[in-house]
């Protein structure tokens, strides 16, 4: 059993002040798999008083000393690649090879890509050649509160860490008290690194008490959160008694237009992209829209895919997928799955209860359902589970208007060998990103939604941008 109480605060790990305990459970054994502590009002305070002490020296430290510490901690990453990938398999039951190659190896990705922008990043610059005596500094935001979920955790810890970090922002990360393993393995990093202490923090602790005590802190002057809606509704409003910035990634409900011209694999790819990481991304397109001509032959081979789409152990080599996170998601998904066949759709796969031989774990059968009217309650609802609606459509402007009837707008998708078509759809989706034909969505390319689906940006230069603000100075000569 691996014990992990202590929180790192101002360059050490030290022990809660009043210590309250809670089981890290493995969701593919359904057992515990480690103890950590919640932190308290107290240890949140502790935690923000050293990041803004911190700060009255880092904020202004120089980009050279940050890009250097950055490199550094870059080359440790790669040699703990392995325990991050273990920690991730324990914590959250991505499967062996996909926690290895996506969920740890998007760490690697961003922190990559930001040093690579922060090299590039001019911090004072003229505001232009018309105006060369206006100068404009981009400063960091200060101290930030850095919360984030359990699906992929390194992605989301390092989507803002290493930025804030870039920046010159001083921070206070609470992991996910369902996944906090790895997250603590990067404050390792960060103190092997030898950041100056202070400049990162980390407090575990769940939502309502340890969360709740961070974002409404007088002296956080950023809140950067990863997660559901509902909790990104109640920290704004937090946010706004001291008019804190606000950068919030949450949910989606991404359509995926198939057009009758699409490419021979688009079906299967889309399916894929839906159950990957047991459908629990954000990104995920989880309504596939198909065009009428096709729309028979799709739903035959879909029912064919997610039969044989494996459901296993995530200590396994392997494409399958593993469990869900928790017995909350795993109800919270049963009771979607029932909902949508009493409102009516046809179920083609999957279904209630757990796949077969699988008694312990959170596991969920791929499920696919047919005939899905854009009304019914799986095609509003962010299931976050390896669940696919499937609606049929006649014409572009009728895929357009089912694409965008939702709340959110994170990722939506098109399928078609039609340029002109793509360069149309794209333009109207209301979505932060549009991913055509699979060519997927750059690593540094800026992440982020609109709608319910959030408020910034995360990744590459757009990324560091949310952690700094910008000053005019007239007279600078
Ligand atoms: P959540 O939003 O409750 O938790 C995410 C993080 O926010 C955790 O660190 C949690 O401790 C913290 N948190 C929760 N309430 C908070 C509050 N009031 N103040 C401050 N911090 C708070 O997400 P969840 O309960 O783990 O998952 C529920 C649903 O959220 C999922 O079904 C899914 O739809 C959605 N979700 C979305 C994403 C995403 O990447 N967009 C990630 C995880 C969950």
């Amino acid at each position: 059993m691996i014990e992990k109480k202590n929180f790192y605060i101002n360059g050490s790990w030290i022990a809660p002040k009043n210590q309250k305990d809670i089981q890290v459970i493995n969701p593919a054994t359904e057992k515990s798999c480690a103890v950590i502590s919640l932190g308290g009002k107290e240890d949140i305070n502790d935690a923000v008083l050293a990041a803004k002490e911190a700060f009255k020296t880092w904020g202004y430290s120089l980009k050279q000393e940050r890009v250097e510490l950055l490199e550094d901690f870059y080359v440790l990453y790669k040699k703990r690649w392995s325990d991050i990938t273990d920690a991730i398999i324990q914590e959250m039951g991505a499967p062996k090879d996909f926690a290895s190659k996506l969920q740890t190896g998007t760490g690697a990705s961003h922190t990559k890509s930001f040093i690579r922008y922060l090299k590039e990043f001019e911090f004072e610059k003229p505001l232009g050649e018309h105006a060369k005596n206006q100068r404009l500094i981009y400063e960091p935001k200060g101290v930030c509160a850095l919360i984030t979920p359990w699906n992929w955790p390194i992605n989301q810890v390092t989507l803002k860490v290493i930025p804030a970090l870039a920046s010159g922002c001083t921070m206070i990360l609470k992991p996910s008290e369902l996944a906090p393993l790895s997250a603590m393995i990067i404050a390792e990093l960060i103190d092997e690194a030898k950041f100056p202490k202070g400049v990162f923090n980390l407090v575990n602790g769940d939502g309502a008490t340890t969360g709740d005590a961070l974002t409404s802190h007088p002296d956080v002057n950023m809140i950067s959160f990863t997660g559901s809606t509902r909790a990104g509704a109640l920290i704004s409003q937090n946010a706004a008694k001291d008019f804190k910035r606000v950068s919030l990634e949450l949910g989606g409900k991404g359509a995926n237009i198939i057009f009758k011209d699409a490419d021979t694999e688009a079906i299967e790819r889309g399916a894929l992209r839906c159950f990957r990481n047991s459908g629990q991304s954000c990104n995920a397109p989880t309504r596939m829209l198909v065009e009428k001509p096709i729309y028979d032959d799709a739903i035959e081979r879909l029912k064919k895919y997610a039969n044989e789409f494996k459901v296993d152990d995530p200590n396994k080599e392997g494409e399958h997928i593993g469990p869900v996170i928790s017995d909350v998601q795993f109800n919270k998904i049963q009771g979607l799955i029932q909902k949508g066949i009493d409102e009516g759709a046809k179920l083609v796969a999957g279904g209630p209860g757990k796949p077969e031989g699988l008694k312990d774990g959170y596991y969920v059968k791929p499920t696919v359902f047919a005939d899905v009217n854009n009304d019914m309650e799986i095609a509003r609802t962010e299931i976050f589970g390896p669940v696919l609606s499937v609606i049929p459509f006649e014409t572009e402007e009728e895929a357009i208007q089912i694409a965008n009837d939702t709340d959110y707008g994170l990722t939506n998708y098109i399928q078609t060998q039609d340029n002109d078509k793509v360069q149309r759809v794209a333009r109207k989706l209301r979505s932060g990103m549009v991913d055509v034909n699979g060519a997927g969505i750059a690593v540094d390319a800026p992440f982020g939604g609109f709608k319910h689906s959030g408020i910034g940006r995360e990744a590459g230069k757009e990324g560091l941008l949310e952690f700094l603000e910008v000053k005019s100075v007239g007279g600078w000569n």
